[in-house]
């Protein structure tokens, strides 16, 4: 049967009921707004493309916005690189694919070293392996940089698979996502439980084939 449930923090998630555990990667181990705004102010100090900082944040929403609505659904639909490469071609800028490199470069560079990861989901992970279950990573993104997450987050060796988006071809909430992860892991979906912070990605999508979800919203930081 599946169980949906909000849990206030990873400690309380009974994973002693399931043979796997499949988990979501942004704003689940990591919290992704400081890191997008850090990644923001490098990718607009790299290059000198003209614009103030609030017109290069606007210019840079736009072009991801544009790119998300076209290829709507892919992986590639987050891709940085396009953005920016996007808006170096609306500015008219030469060479706006190189320039779009650079930025990409400085934006994800930032983003990594601002990182830091929720240690209550880590704890779940160390947990996770010292009951033999092994964890997916699912998560909607192209796959180089969600495995540079991992890496940068020292997760690599609590983690035994990832399924991106751009792998499947595919996000969330699509079946096909938590379809892949339970063939990786070798589970059935009964068996299995969805860790996120997304109610309708990541939990109402795992549970659309069966798994179970546990709903855990990363804590406010008081700075
Ligand atoms: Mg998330």
């Amino acid at each position: 049967m599946v169980d949906i449930r909000r849990y206030e923090g990873f400690a309380e998630i009974p994973i002693e009921r399931y043979d796997g555990l499949l988990i979501d990667l942004d704003d689940t181990l990591y919290r992704y707004e400081p890191c997008h705004r850090t990644g923001i102010d490098a990718a607009f100090s790299a290059r000198d493309l003209g614009l103030d900082a609030s017109s290069f944040a606007r210019r840079y929403r736009e072009a991801r916005d544009a790119v998300t609505a076209r290829l709507e659904g892919q992986g590639a639909c987050r891709s940085r690189l396009f953005a920016f490469q996007a808006m170096a071609e609306t500015l008219g800028l030469d060479h706006g694919y190189d320039i779009a490199l650079e930025l990409d470069h400085a934006y994800w560079n930032a983003f990594l070293g601002a990182m830091s990861v929720d240690v209550e989901a880590r704890d779940l992970l160390i947990r996770c392996q010292r009951h033999d279950l092994p964890v997916a990573v699912v998560t909607d993104m192209t796959a180089e940089v969600q495995i540079r997450k991992l890496r940068q987050l020292g997760l690599i060796n609590l983690v035994d698979y990832i399924v991106t988006s751009e792998e499947t071809g595919r996000e969330k909430p699509h079946p096909s996502m938590f379809e892949a992860a339970l063939r990786k892991l070798n589970i059935r979906a009964g068996r299995a439980v969805m860790v996120g912070d997304h109610l309708i990605k990541d939990i109402e999508g795992a549970a659309s084939i069966g798994i179970s979800g546990a709903l855990v919203v990363l804590k406010e930081v008081v700075a």
